[in-house]
């Protein structure tokens, strides 16, 4: 049973209202930020992109706006060149990335699925980034496992977008962290999971967000436990938690 020490202890960790401004109030809110500062300035490759893709019967798994334009702003700020993708769909993320990119920087972008990254490929070529994609289809695990292998990939990768299979988040983890350089970024995507990750155990969920739930619980347990990053877990989109490696 919590004493009132442990009860003390907890309010003090709970969030106030008064200086809590990060939780969006209404779909309203949403609608002025995508509306204000992120449709007017969103690049036309990427609006057509967006466009394209909502007519898709996927297009649930596409990175939203607000999320793309954060990908884009984060990229320049760390000055990233080097970058990874696991993940792509029809790649609202990757093109996000490429346009972040100088000309000569690099995107090793993975997806078990080809057919969907070529349908937003010629919007890609068009934009004038395609050069800066190495495109392997198939499941990425097993390329990591290769990458590790080699000396060479270690620490070589400024910033990793990881966008995939939930399940594997984990194990994907304990590869990027060798891959990626120290100081450089993991962006694991999707970690507040439609925000399931608070559902009382008997709430209705949609399947696939209660199957996923619990690798997504041990994900956010594990990554806050790393001591080798630094972590911030932001509500853009649905949730991407930004991890630093520091050793
Ligand atoms: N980042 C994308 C965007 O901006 O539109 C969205 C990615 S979507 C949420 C997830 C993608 O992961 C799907 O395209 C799926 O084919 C891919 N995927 C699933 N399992 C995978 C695996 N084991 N390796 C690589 N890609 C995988
Ligand atoms: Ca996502």
């Amino acid at each position: 049973m919590a004493g009132d020490g442990d009860q003390q202890q907890s309010q003090a960790g709970r969030h106030l209202e008064v200086g809590h401004k990060s939780l969006l109030q209404s779909d309203a809110l949403y609608q002025y930020i995508l509306e204000t500062s992120v449709y007017p300035r969103e690049p036309e490759s990427m609006k057509e992109l967006r466009e394209l893709t909502a007519k898709h019967p996927w297009n649930i798994m596409t990175t939203s706006a607000d999320e793309g334009q954060f990908l884009n702003m984060i990229l320049k700020l760390i000055n990233a060149k080097n970058t990874m993708e696991i993940g792509v769909y029809t790649g609202y993320s990757l093109l996000a990335t490429a346009l972040a990119l100088p000309d000569d920087g690099k995107i090793l972008a993975m997806d078990i699925n080809r057919e969907n990254y070529e349908l937003g490929l010629p919007i890609i070529e068009k934009a004038g980034v395609a050069h800066k994609i190495d495109f392997r289809e198939g499941p990425a695990l097993p390329v990591l496992d290769q990458m590790v292998e080699d000396e060479k990939n270690h620490g070589a990768f400024d910033f990793i977008f990881v966008d995939a299979d939930k399940d594997n988040y984990i194990n994907y983890h304990e590869r990027l962290i060798n891959l990626v350089k120290v100081g450089g970024l993991i962006g694991y995507d999707n970690t507040l999971w439609n925000g399931s990750v608070v559902a009382p155990p008997d709430a209705p969920l949609r399947k696939y967000i209660r199957y996923y739930r619990d690798f997504v619980l041990e994900l956010n347990k594990a990554l806050a436990a790393d001591p080798r990053i630094e972590i911030c877990m932001l509500p853009v989109g649905d949730g991407i938690t930004l991890c630093r490696r520091i050793k």
